[in-house]
């Protein structure tokens, strides 16, 4: 298969592309280099089935392709409202633009959804069938509808034009490659640590994740855009399922390093959802799909990717 990548020089986006080069496809990494960063594909950009396109998914371009794997926004907090009108543009046209490439040369194409579309949801877990509680003019709407629209612009191509569509809910993963000054919550966290300063709780820390190690998170993404039955339209949860809240992210932390961190309390964001945790069964009956890798493990790994980068 030749595949596009978009976001493809970001953390997600570019784990999928070492995997699908794995695989033996043929990858075109599309990123105008927003939060993704050249050193993410380095080991990339000499090989002949690779190659790097620096473009706006908010312009359209003709490419061809078999499948499409739109990861173009960007997914901290502290980057997606740096300019929020950008945000809901990247979503809403960047999709618009791979939906257009996707019916015109016929391509399979993959969302990158999240599980913001449920905002800070009333239901707990969250399964796919929960229309999700979002504030549509808060500070996290740019991100959070502007995905929403990408899931209706998606399912709408499905209907209107039978586009073979796939998306995929991604909850909070982490992993090596994360930016240092990402601004997520666990290279917040490993990096602050690392660097023995105060880890930044925001909040009373009582709100709660479930994370996903990246490797695993790629496993699922991929699993998706091979599923073939008549229900692959359909949104798909791909996350961890173990549920925990920032101030034990913390105590796994120090277990890990063998040392407690000190931490520092700040105002909890606004709309930052109380609990979250991803059902997972969908993924499980339809794709055959569990994460593998535990919280300690994936943890351990990426703050040995922090060591490094950071030389500490
Ligand atoms: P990231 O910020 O590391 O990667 C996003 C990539 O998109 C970057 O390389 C960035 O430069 C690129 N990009 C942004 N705007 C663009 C534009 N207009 N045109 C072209 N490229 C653009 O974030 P990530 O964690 O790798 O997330 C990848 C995708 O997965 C995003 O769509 C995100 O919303 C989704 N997602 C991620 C998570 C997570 O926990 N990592 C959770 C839910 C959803
Ligand atoms: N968070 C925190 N300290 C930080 C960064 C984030 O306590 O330095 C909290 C944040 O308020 C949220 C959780 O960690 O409750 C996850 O935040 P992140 O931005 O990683 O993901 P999202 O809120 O989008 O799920």
């Amino acid at each position: 298969m030749r595949a596009l990548v978009t976001g493809g020089a970001g953390f997600l986006g570019s784990h999928l592309c070492d995997r699908l080069l794995q695989e033996g496809h043929e990858v075109l990494c599309l990123d105008n280099l927003f939060t993704g960063s050249k050193r993410n594909i380095e080991h990339l950009l000499g090989l002949p089935s690779f190659e790097l396109i620096r473009h706006d998914v908010v312009e359209p371009i003709l490419l061809e392709v078999d499948w499409i794997f739109n990861l173009a926004c960007p997914a901290s907090p502290v980057h997606y409202q740096v300019n929020p009108v950008k945000t809901v543009k990247t979503s809403v046209m960047g999709t618009l633009n791979m939906l257009g490439l996707a019916k015109r040369v016929k391509a399979r194409i993959l969302q990158a959804s999240t599980s913001e579309v449920y905002g800070d949801p009333s239901e707990h877990p969250q399964t796919e069938t929960y229309w999700g509680n979002v504030n549509p003019i808060g500070p996290r709407s740019c991100y959070d509808e502007g995905k929403r629209v990408a899931e209706t612009l998606m399912t709408d191509y499905h209907r209107q034009n039978a586009v073979d569509v796939r998306v995929a809910r991604i909850f909070n993963t982490y992993g090596p490659r994360m930016a240092v000054g990402d601004g997520r919550v666990v290279s917040n966290f490993i990096v602050q640590a690392l660097n023995h300063e105060p880890i930044t709780l925001y909040g009373d820390g009582t709100q709660t994740r479930s994370f996903c190690y990246v490797d695993d998170q790629i496993s699922g993404l991929l699993a998706l855009m091979h599923y073939d039955k008549p229900d692959a339209h359909e949104p798909v949860n791909i996350g961890g399922s173990e549920e925990l809240s920032m101030l034990r992210l913390v105590e796994v932390l120090s277990e890990i390093l063998g040392r407690p961190s000190s931490t520092v309390h700040r105002p909890l964001p606004k709309d930052d959802p109380v609990r979250r945790r991803a059902d997972t069964t969908r993924a499980r009956e339809r794709l055959g799909w569990e994460p593998t890798i535990g919280l300690k493990e994936g943890l351990t790994r990426t703050v040995a990717y922090f060591r490094e980068t950071l030389g500490v």
